[in-house]
């Protein structure tokens, strides 16, 4: 029997990448739930929930999944952190696989920057530069701010340490800030930097997404993967094998 799939924010440019990957993987959407839609009779007959809708969506959409007992797969981004804490809370009492970006190369990139940032202390200048298309409704994005939580975690800082954009007299740069810059046009997809720069050499990690057909293709891929596992928490690195 192929996974059905409850898919939340079917009409949106991720659900319409999602049933275009999910038809090539031979898996089933059983239930397409839209703004307006409510999903609760159509997860009764599905075995995950795929989300790729809006922030404000989710708590709601968590509670009906711990009710039916339904694994979970969130590609939202955009949560307010302290908000972002209790979603986490709730969403541990079912399977669920949360990932701020579901592209192999992107989780790579968490990797190779968790590493780097290892082996280069803060004589290396951490920035990170983001670029997405002009209708992205949420800066930075939720990669950009996974890509900083790990500079932090690694440096042993803060949110206080980050720089969102400069402007002005801004004085030089201390050591501990870690800089965030947000670009917007276009149709980009998706791109991230990462920068390490020092007096003599700089080090830039970048990864460029060209087609949401990835991100689609991860997704199902964590929800195939999540679908037998116990409840908790997982991230895309789980799903991956590339914790370590
Ligand atoms: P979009 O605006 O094209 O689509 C969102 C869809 O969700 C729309 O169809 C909208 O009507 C629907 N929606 C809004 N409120 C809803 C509700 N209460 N219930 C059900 N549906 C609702 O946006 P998009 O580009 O498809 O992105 C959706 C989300 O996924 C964003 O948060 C984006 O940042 C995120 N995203 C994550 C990844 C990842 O890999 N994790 C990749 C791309 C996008």
């Amino acid at each position: 029997m192929p996974l059905t799939i409850l898919l939340h924010g079917a009409r949106g440019r991720m659900g319409q990448a999602v049933t275009a990957a999910a038809a090539d993987l031979g898996l089933r959407i059983g239930a397409a739930v839209d703004a307006g839609d409510d999903p609760a009779a159509d997860l009764a007959g599905c075995d995950v929930i795929v989300d790729f809708s809006a922030p404000t969506a989710t708590a709601g959409l968590l509670q009906l999944a711990v009710a039916q007992r339904k694994p979970v797969v969130i590609g939202t981004t955009g949560h307010p952190p302290a908000e972002k804490k209790r979603l986490l809370a709730l969403a541990a009492r079912v399977p669920c696989v949360w990932a701020s970006n579901f592209s192999i190369g992107v989780n790579l990139l968490f990797y190779l920057t968790r590493k780097a940032a290892r082996i280069l202390d803060e004589g290396y200048d951490a920035e990170v530069v983001e670029m997405h298309h002009r209708f992205k409704k949420d800066a930075p994005s939720g990669t950009a701010a996974r890509l900083l939580e790990i500079i932090l975690q690694e440096r042993q800082l803060t949110a206080k340490a980050l720089r969102h954009g400069r402007e002005g007299i801004t004085g030089g740069r201390s050591p501990q800030e870690v800089g965030i810059h947000s670009l917007r046009g276009g149709d980009v997809v998706g791109d991230h930097t990462v920068l390490f720069a020092a007096l003599g050499e700089r080090l830039e990690l970048t990864h460029k997404a060209s087609d949401r057909a990835i991100f689609a293709r991860g997704a199902l891929r964590a929800a195939q993967w999540v679908a037998t596992r116990p409840p908790g928490v997982y991230d895309m690195q789980d799903v991956l094998g590339l914790k370590d």
